[in-house]
């Protein structure tokens, strides 16, 4: 039985005053000095379903550093380029370890276990910048997450890049493993750099949902990739999108999902709706805690799952 908007409206505002009303938000991550200051009390969530106006709730207009969560729409492009080639340089497994480990990386000589931990997403950044500058390599990903969302107002925070580019010494010594085994094409400050400021891409609740509407699937959905590579971007994201914590978001929410450590989490429902959630505070694998709560609960009251 499909849901109507009033139906889910409720649920989504009786979501957003449990949000409100817990006091364990999680920790903001610190390790990037830009987003330490972000403030942990603000909680938004939006669905966006295909031909349907986007639903929001709480702070859904406040954009945030969509993180990882970007990692979805390079490996998108990854695949659009390079196609299954890109699986000899990136596995598929999820990797049980956090998500910048450099254990994995080391013991399997330099091809990271999935493209969304850290040394996986430098080297899909990789493929996509190989031939092209860093700028016009982020100007394809930002027309690429703006044609997805229908939007344009969507930009890169360069003073979040830059944060992380004076910081990220774990990235640079990944990406100066990955380049020890051949598994790195461009220099480490070109692939980084790109990959530093598609990380620190800002969007609200309500832009990212509608974003995430090309891995919907179905006859409205925007159509900017195959059925075939939507199907395995969304299994990708179910197995390995929330790092060492992607079976717990699977056993508790049943639905593929990309975490970001900005606070952000993108859920495909597939063939149905494509959810954001925002809470700055994160649980204990880097995931936001109150985003999974939520989505938790956006599940359970909807029935929506995958199983
Ligand atoms: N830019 C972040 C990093 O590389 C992304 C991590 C995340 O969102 O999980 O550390």
């Amino acid at each position: 039985m499909s849901i109507t908007a009033p139906q889910l409206q409720t649920i989504l505002d009786e979501i957003a005053s449990i949000a409100e009303s817990t006091t364990d938000k999680g920790r903001v991550a610190d390790y990037i000095p830009e987003l330490a200051g972000v403030n942990p009390d603000q909680f938004a969530m939006a669905v966006s379903r295909p031909g349907q106006s986007t639903l929001i709730a709480g702070d859904a207009n406040t954009r945030f550093s969509i993180q990882s969560v970007s990692k979805v729409f390079t490996l998108a492009l990854a695949l659009g380029k390079v196609g299954d080639r890109l699986w000899q340089r990136v596995g598929r497994e999820p990797s049980g370890q956090a998500f910048d480990s450099v254990i994995l990386l080391e013991q399997e000589k330099g091809r990271p276990r999935n493209p969304f931990i850290n040394a996986g997403a430098i080297v899909t950044t990789d493929t996509v910048l190989e031939g092209a500058t860093p700028s016009e390599t982020l100007g394809a990903i930002l027309r690429f997450v703006r044609a997805a969302a229908s939007d344009d107002e969507i930009h890169i925070n360069d003073q979040v890049a830059q944060s992380e580019i004076t910081t990220g010494h774990r990235n640079f010594a990944m990406a100066h493993y990955l380049l020890s085994h051949g598994n790195l094409v461009n220099a480490p400050e070109q692939t980084l750099g790109t990959y530093f400021h598609q990380c620190a891409i800002e969007m609200t609740c309500a832009q990212l949902a509608n974003a995430g509407l090309f891995l919907v699937g179905g006859p409205e959905a925007p159509r900017l990739v195959s059925d075939d590579r939507i199907r395995r971007i969304n299994a990708l994201m179910m197995t390995c999108g929330h790092y060492d914590g992607s079976g717990d978001y699977a056993y508790r929410v049943g639905l593929p999902g990309k975490s970001g450590v900005g606070g952000g989490i993108l859920t495909i429902v597939p063939n149905i709706a494509s959810v954001a959630v925002w809470s700055p505070g994160l649980n204990r694998y880097g995931n936001s805690k109150l985003g999974t709560e939520a989505m938790q609960i956006l599940a359970e009251k909807t029935g929506w799952s995958v199983f």
